[in-house]
């Protein structure tokens, strides 16, 4: 755990390492990313325990969640970088003649991340990539809910990067709420609105720039398939996505389903075979990450008028942190369950006369992280994009467009602001500074006083 009277220190040494000036040079930013893709490389079974520690998750997701994604994440940023580095040359008008522009990405300078527990691996580099890959010097500051992988990072980042201008920084809220009493360049945090909102009020003491990766409750409209077989792969796609990733505690995950009423019975028969082909064995799902978590999705199940609508599932192991992927059939509309974000194996499925009524049901809530809707509609996929609002839009699938580093990933509204991924975090972490040059060929005197009509015409 830090002690707080070190914060200070650690701050004011990331700075010295940042005025230095080292951390702006092409070599420093490939040196970092080669070694932290060594770090995962050389370290990957130390992080998969990590994360089993910490989540109970399986390997293969915690490879292809996090180390997988991290490793893919790097070396573009490393193939790339390059490219991402160079001025921008832009058109200056004739009236400017003779003049050049060029827009020259600079690093912000000391940079501040903090992490989320669920992906915690993952959200703790995908971000630290683009801040280095920006010329940066960073501190990252892991959840506390996920202590095995927030001392993997302590022990392991000083390691292979420059341990100077990249500090791992363990704690829980206080020391967050230290870190924030210092001057960054810019905050990065991802996690819930309310803590959101306490690091912004925070980082306007000295106008740091804040970007929000925030949840909230992303729906998957779900339209009649035309055959089994897509049927089957929808489905598929839609139980891997809640229940596959850290069992449904991800910002991504669906978190409700709404589908026509004739079409119910033939869904749920699939989704019941598919759930027992993927979670039968033991260790196919990760747990829940706390008590505090276990009771708080308890208590969404247990409310009186929530209850009757579990359809399947809700078995519960308060020992193991367990529950049981659960469906839950109409629950009432403005009961907790179906107001606030879930994040857990609970499924609510809301049923809808026509599969058009989900948009104004989209709308009708708060903007969400991500909106997803399988349908084979070009009608219906043209109303969605145009008509609602929300981070990202994925049809036919979900989750998988948070491993495209061509889109840039983040919220809108209460979900958040600020992209990353790919290209966007180099963006997320660089000033865009404007470098115009002008020659002395020509000089129009009707810019200068004394001032008369003619040159309000001009
Ligand atoms: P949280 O908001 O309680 O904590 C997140 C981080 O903030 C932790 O590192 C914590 O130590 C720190 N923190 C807590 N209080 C603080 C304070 N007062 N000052 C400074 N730092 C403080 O985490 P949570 O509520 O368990 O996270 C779940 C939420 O995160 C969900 O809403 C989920 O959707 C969201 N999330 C978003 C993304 C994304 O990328 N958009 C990813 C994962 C989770």
């Amino acid at each position: 755990m830090a002690v707080v009277a070190e914060l200070g220190e650690t701050v004011s040494k990331l700075r010295q390492a940042y005025e230095s000036s080292r951390t702006r040079s092409l070599a420093w930013r490939q040196a970092q990313l080669r070694g932290l893709l060594r770090l995962l490389k050389e370290q990957q079974e130390t992080a998969f325990e990590a994360l089993h520690e910490d989540l109970g998750k399986h390997r293969a997701e915690a490879y292809r969640d996090e180390v997988g994604l991290l490793m893919k994440s790097a070396n573009e940023a490393l193939r790339q970088l390059g490219k991402w580095m160079t001025p921008e040359k832009v058109w200056v008008p004739l009236v400017a003649f003779p003049a050049t522009g060029q827009i020259v990405p600079e690093p912000l300078g000391v940079i501040l991340i903090f992490a989320c527990w669920n992906v915690p691996l993952g959200l703790s580099l995908e971000p630290l990539i683009g801040a280095i890959a920006a010329g940066n010097a960073v501190a990252l500051k892991p959840s506390e809910l996920s202590p095995c992988t927030a001392k993997f990072l302590a022990e392991n980042v000083g390691k292979y990067m420059d341990a100077a201008a990249v500090k791992v920084v363990q704690g829980g809220p206080e020391v967050g709420e230290q870190l924030m009493e210092h001057r960054w360049d810019k905050v990065l945090f991802t996690g819930s609105p309310r803590v959101g909102r306490a690091v912004m009020a925070a980082a306007s003491k000295h106008l740091t720039p804040v970007a929000l990766e925030l949840g909230g409750k992303c729906p998957c409209i779900f339209d009649m398939m035309s055959s089994a077989r897509e049927l089957q792969i929808a489905v598929n796609r839609i139980v891997g996505a809640k229940w596959s990733c850290c069992a449904g505690q991800a910002c991504l995950a669906i978190d409700y389903l709404l589908v026509e009423e004739r079409y119910l019975p033939v869904l749920l028969k699939v989704l019941k075979s598919t759930m027992k082909r993927f979670f039968s064995d033991a260790d196919a799902m990760a747990r829940i990450v706390s008590a505090r978590h276990f009771e708080r999705l308890r208590n969404l199940l247990k409310d009186r008028e929530v209850a009757p609508s579990i359809l399947h599932g809700g078995s519960m192991d308060a020992e193991n942190l367990y529950i049981e992927p659960t469906i839950l059939l109409n629950p009432p509309l403005d009961s907790a369950i179906m107001t606030e974000e879930i994040f857990g194996p609970l499924l609510p499925i809301i049923t809808l006369k026509k599969i058009e009524d989900s948009i104004a049901f989209v709308r009708a809530m708060p903007k969400p992280l991500a909106l997803y809707a399988f349908t084979g509609d070009a009608k219906l996929r043209r109303r969605i994009v145009e008509e609602t609002s929300s981070g990202s839009v994925t049809f036919n699938d979900a989750v998988v467009q948070y491993a495209i580093d061509a889109l840039p990933f983040g919220g809108v509204g209460q979900s958040g602001s600020g992209q990353y991924h790919g290209k966007y975090s180099f963006e997320m972490f660089s000033h865009k500074k404007a470098v115009m040059k002008r020659g002395y060929l020509i000089e129009l005197t009707l810019r200068y006083p004394p001032w008369n009509e003619r040159k309000i015409a001009l």
